[in-house]
């Protein structure tokens, strides 16, 4: 696969507020980028922070998106909705989600269609857990994750992300090696032209995400098959955010 411009993702989780909303706006918006930069704060946040980047490239988009439609769902937001509001991606299996809310591969691919259907980038989190890595488990679980998610997918003229997270290397500071990125990301590869066939295998971004900062993503961003970064506690500091853009 060829190198395009590479994705950098901020994920805020469940932080951040008007301020970090202002503040990180602030420190973007007077700088240029050669990355394609997103930016998923919690719900209440995406539409003031799609007002204030609505002259600039970067985009707004959610950490989650429901399996449903419309109805009697408490709590739930739909796809359409976050298109409507100006998100232009969603996060979907994030290991927070999987761990917490316990959304397993079957609603991932649920969460994959209605995304896609809506026009909004689905940006599909996998990873294997600390004991599953140490058990050498790391490709059966993606393998399985790929395999659950993404067979069936409507993707003519669609954009597809997929994260490769390792669960142990999430807000811990131990960011995976490059030589495992490199490793498991040909995997990734690999499986994808085996589900969607080389052409659209070849379309699809696969982003590393885990501690990623402005003194790893350099390295990470110049390992084959890796075409970006998702980026989650550094993102909660605008200058080291910006730093990040400006260094990828
Ligand atoms: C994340 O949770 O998506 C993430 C990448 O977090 P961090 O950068 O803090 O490891």
């Amino acid at each position: 696969m060829s190198k395009r411009a590479p994705f950098v993702i901020a994920n805020w989780k469940l932080n951040g507020g008007i301020d970090l909303t202002c503040t990180s706006v602030a420190s973007m918006l007077n700088k240029q980028f050669e990355v394609k930069i997103g930016i998923a704060p919690p719900y209440v946040y995406i539409g003031d922070m799609v007002s204030f980047l609505r002259n600039s490239n970067i985009m707004v988009g959610s950490q989650n998106v429901s399996k449903f439609a419309s109805g009697a769902y408490t709590g739930e937001t739909s796809a359409q909705m976050l298109t409507e509001v100006g998100c232009q991606f969603c996060l979907i299996g994030h290991s927070e989600r999987r761990q917490v809310f316990l959304e397993n591969d079957h609603s991932c691919h649920t969460k994959l269609e209605k995304a896609l259907a809506n026009n909004l980038m689905p940006i599909l989190c996998i990873g294997e857990n600390l004991q599953q890595y140490e058990l050498g488990l790391t490709n059966d679980i993606l393998y399985r994750q790929l395999h659950q998610a993404l067979p069936g997918l409507d993707l003519n003229g669609k954009e597809l992300c997929i994260a490769y997270e390792p669960v142990w290397a999430i807000g811990t500071g131990k960011a995976a090696s490059t030589e495992q990125v490199e490793a498991v990301h040909s995997f990734i590869y690999q499986e994808l032209v085996e589900i969607l066939g080389v052409e659209k295998a070849n379309r699809v971004h696969v982003l590393y995400g885990g501690s990623v900062s402005k003194n790893n993503v350099a390295e990470l961003l110049s390992t084959p098959h890796v075409n970006g970064v998702l980026v989650g506690g550094a993102s909660l500091d605008p200058e080291h955010f910006s730093e990040i853009c400006t260094i990828a």
